[in-house]
């Protein structure tokens, strides 16, 4: 591969002197590319910069530029399943466009959310992005999408279930932790799944090894045995109340709002209609009270997650839309940019643009911070290609 030349502005972080990053991770399996010294917050620097062997430098300005404009480090979406589509379970081909959709949309690095079968396959390819796998979803009988998870018969299953599952991905944990359960007839309502014991026990298995768990749950009567495992993080999270979510954030407990997702709720509960009417009300009040949830997460100070929860009714590439929605919450564009980019490549273990730093980047025509609707027109979007593997 030639060398490229990158000019304009670019969120750039430079080695630190002193300080660590409290969200630095072993590195994962499969994933070269973590950080392996401290570095400042990343700012914005002018200049050229050049892509060689799939690795950024900042160069003196000489000569013309093979690309202008705003540069950031590639996006994160955290709750994505590659593998999963509307109505049904993604072929490796399909699994291969769904990356690369992403991947056009400037997500370049992923964490995998759960994925009925093995997409390991679309990683790293110069037109896909960086993964982090959580295996399957682990749930009981009859209560997640029907042929998704790997269903336990009983809680006693679940420690030794998330170590395996912890291994043959890597390192996450994908957890349902609430769902309908139909045997209750016309009173079925979100329940949660697991027992507490089990979860502790559990949670405390896969963190023995190095891994990390999550877990999906929509109901309130969930958390609490969530907070007492100390899950690592938290998807949806709509039913928490404000003593939860501070909980959450004393515990170090991150949580993915998944803005878009929650705004199919009435879809949801429509769907149940007259058969789960319980259900359907659960979720139309969850979707009600959103609002105030996102308050709560914003006033608690929790670490907040970019996810779309793009496979089954997202479709997939939809973060700058998610990005978006995040103004609801408050955040300034530049709040969102960093929570997007490089905090969320930290909270993974990935490094961000920095000198001789794998070149994971996307370049935008105008300048994100005024304008967050230009995420969603990408001009340039670049995953390094590293020969040579040493960091
Ligand atoms: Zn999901």
């Amino acid at each position: 591969m030639p060398a490229l030349r990158l000019r304009g502005k670019i969120l750039w972080q430079s080695p630190a002197s002193v300080g660590d990053s409290p969200y630095v991770v072993k590195p994962s399996p499969s994933g070269k590319d973590t950080l392996v010294r401290p570095l400042k917050n990343p700012t914005w620097v002018q200049g050229d910069f050049l892509i060689e062997n799939g690795r950024i430098y900042q160069v003196p300005a000489t000569g013309s530029a093979d690309v202008e404009g705003w540069i950031l480090p590639g996006l994160v979406d955290v709750h994505c399943h590659i593998g999963i589509k509307m109505g049904g379970f993604a072929t490796g081909a399909e699994m291969l466009e769904q990356a690369r959709e992403n991947h056009r949309s400037g997500t370049l690095l992923v964490r995998d959310c759960g994925s009925p079968n093995d997409n390991s396959h679309v990683a790293n390819h110069p037109d896909t992005l960086r993964l982090v796998r959580a295996g399957r979803h682990l749930a009981k009988p009859k209560r997640y999408i029907q042929g998704s998870a790997l269903e336990l018969a009983t809680d006693a299953q679940l420690p030794a279930a998330m170590v395996a599952q912890a291994r043959a991905g890597d390192g996450w944990v994908k957890l349902v932790g609430d769902w309908i359960d139909r045997s209750d007839g016309t009173s079925s309502d979100l329940k949660p799944l697991w027992d507490r014991q089990a979860l502790a026990d559990g949670v405390a298995a896969v963190h023995e090894i190095g891994g990390r768990v999550t877990v999906h749950t929509f109901a309130r009567a969930t958390i609490d045995s969530l907070l007492a495992a100390q899950v690592d993080c938290i998807e949806h999270g709509t039913g928490m109340s404000a003593e939860q979510i501070n909980e959450a954030a004393r515990l170090g407990i991150a949580i993915t709002p998944t803005l878009l997702q929650v705004g199919l709720f009435n879809q949801f509960a429509a769907a149940a209609g007259k058969k789960y009417p319980v259900y359907a009300e659960h979720m139309l009040a969850l979707q009600a009270g959103h609002k105030r949830v996102l308050e709560n997460f914003v006033d608690s100070g929790v670490r907040l997650l970019p996810g779309t929860d793009a496979g089954g009714f997202q479709p997939h590439g939809q973060l700058p839309a998610e990005m978006l929605r995040w103004k609801e919450m408050g955040f300034s564009n530049q709040q969102i940019i960093d929570m997007t980019t490089w905090q969320a490549r930290d909270y993974l273990g990935f490094a961000s643009l920095s000198e001789g730093a794998v070149a994971d980047l996307v370049v935008y025509e105008r300048n994100p911070v005024e304008d967050l609707s230009i995420l969603a027109t990408p001009k340039f979007v670049h995953l390094g290609q590293v020969s040579d593997e040493s960091a």
